[in-house]
C-alpha cells in the first residue's frame, strides 16, 4: 500500500530546525523563569482590568488600525501617529520586513550570534542570510558595512544584542549608516531599549533617515509578551507601505486596549526597569567576583561566555530548577529576574565553579 504523498512545501520550510522552548518551561510547578527575557513582574493592575474589559466585547473584530494604541504612542513618543506601525509582537513585524525585502535573489546581513529568530525568518521569506561574527561581544558594524552588496535588502541590527546584552554606540551606528546606501532597509531592533541606561549612546527611536525602521515591543518591560504587541517606527512613506503588509485584525483588541493602559503607567515601567537594571548590576558583580566572563549588559539579560561548556552548564542549572537558555557552542543566557529568582542562579553558579574546582582539583 503506497502512504498518500504530502504536498509540495518549499525546501527552506523542510530545512527550518523550528523554535524550540527551553526543556521544562511549562512544568507545574514551573522552574525559575530565566530562560525568555519576560519581565518577572506581572502586567500593572490598569492593563489587566483594560483587558478583561475588552474581553467582554470580543465577539467584534479589533479595529484594524490600533487607532488608539498608535494615538498612546504617538503621545508617549512626540512622533507623528504616521510613523508607527503596530503588530502581532515585534517579530511578526521583523517578519514582515523580510518579506518586504524578498525579491528574488535578496540577501539579509545579520550578526551572529544575534535573536534566533531573524535566521528562520529571512530563510522562510527566501532572503539569504548573510551572518557576521560579533567582534568581542559587540556587532562588528564596519564588517557588516563590508557585507552590504546591491543585493542586500535588509541589514538588522539587534541594539541592545540578544543574546549578548551590549549595546551599539550611537556614534558607530551613525558610521555604519553612512555607508549603507540608503536604498537598503535597516532594522534596529530595540526589544530592551527601556533597560538602558546609558542613554546618550542609545539611538534615538525617530531616525531621519527613510531607510531606518526602529522595532519596540511590549513583550519585555511592559510585561505583556502573553498578548503579543509590538511596534515599528519609520519613515511615514514607509509605513504606509509596510501597513499594507500586515494582515487585517492580527493585534487582538485584548492586546491593544492593554497596551494603551500600559503606556499610560509610565512610572510604573520606569520602578519595574530599575528594579530589573539594579539587580542586572549585583548579578553581574557577584559573576565577575567568581570570575566568570560576563559582558557588560544594557539589557534584561546577562551572556555567560561558556563555549564548550555551555550545554552541560544549561543542563546543570535545569537540575536545580533554574531554566537558562543555551546557545550550544556558544554560551548562556540568563534573564534578570525578581531577587529570588537570581539568588538561585547564582546559587546553581557557584555550585557549578565548586564542582569544577573538585573535578580539576584545585582547593575552593
Ligand atoms: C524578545 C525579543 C523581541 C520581541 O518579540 P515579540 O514578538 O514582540 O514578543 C524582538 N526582538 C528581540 C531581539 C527580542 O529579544
Amino acid at each position: 500500500m503506497n502512504p498518500k504523498p504530502l504536498p509540495h512545501l518549499r525546501r527552506a520550510l523542510y530545512d527550518l530546525p523550528g523554535y524550540r522552548p527551553t526543556e521544562g518551561v511549562h512544568e507545574v510547578p514551573p522552574p525559575r523563569l530565566l530562560s525568555a527575557n519576560e519581565s518577572p513582574e506581572a502586567p500593572p493592575r490598569p492593563a489587566v482590568d483594560a483587558a478583561a474589559r475588552a474581553a467582554a466585547a470580543v465577539h467584534r473584530y479589533p479595529d484594524p488600525g490600533c487607532t488608539e494604541l498608535v494615538a498612546e504612542l504617538a503621545r508617549t513618543h512626540r512622533i507623528g501617529p504616521e510613523r508607527f506601525v503596530a503588530g502581532a509582537g515585534s517579530v511578526a513585524l521583523l517578519q514582515l520586513l523580510f518579506q518586504a525585502v524578498a525579491e528574488p535573489g535578496a540577501e539579509a546581513v545579520l550578526a551572529r550570534p544575534s535573536f534566533e529568530l531573524y535566521r528562520p525568518l529571512a530563510e522562510l521569506a527566501g532572503v539569504r542570510p548573510v551572518q557576521v561574527p560579533l567582534t568581542g561581544h559587540v556587532h562588528d558594524l564596519p564588517a557588516m558595512a563590508e557585507r552590504v552588496t546591491a543585493r542586500t535588502g535588509l541589514v538588522v541590527v539587534c541594539d541592545p544584542n540578544n543574546p549578548t546584552g551590549t549595546a551599539v554606540p550611537a556614534a558607530e551606528l551613525a558610521a555604519f549608516l553612512d555607508r549603507v546606501p540608503p536604498t537598503c532597509l535597516v532594522a534596529i531592533d530595540q526589544a530592551y531599549a527601556e533597560y538602558v541606561r546609558d542613554l546618550a549612546a542609545f539611538p534615538r527611536l525617530a531616525s531621519d533617515r527613510p531607510n531606518v525602521v526602529v522595532l519596540r515591543t511590549f513583550s519585555k518591560a511592559y510585561g505583556l509578551a502573553g498578548l503579543r504587541v509590538g511596534y515599528l517606527v519609520a519613515d511615514a512613506r514607509v509605513a504606509e507601505q509596510l501597513r499594507k503588509g500586515v494582515p487585517a485584525y492580527s493585534v487582538g483588541s485584548v492586546a491593544q486596549a492593554a497596551a494603551v493602559a500600559a503606556l499610560r503607567e509610565p512610572a510604573r515601567m520606569r520602578a519595574v526597569t530599575d528594579a530589573t537594571v539594579a539587580e542586572r548590576a549585583r548579578v553581574r558583580a557577584v559573576l565577575l567576583r567568581a570570575g566568570w566572563d560576563v559582558p557588560p549588559s544594557e539589557a534584561n539579560f546577562l551572556w555567560l561566555r561558556l563555549g564548550e561548556a555551555a550545554e552541560r552548564f544549561a543542563g546543570w542549572c535545569a537540575g536545580r530548577r533554574v531554566a537558562v537558555r543555551c546557545f550550544a557552542g556558544q554560551g548562556v543566557r540568563v534573564t534578570v529576574g525578581t531577587s529570588e529568582d537570581n539568588d538561585d542562579f547564582l546559587a546553581a553558579a557557584a555550585a557549578w565553579r565548586g564542582a569544577a574546582r573538585s573535578r580539576e582539583g584545585v582547593p575552593a
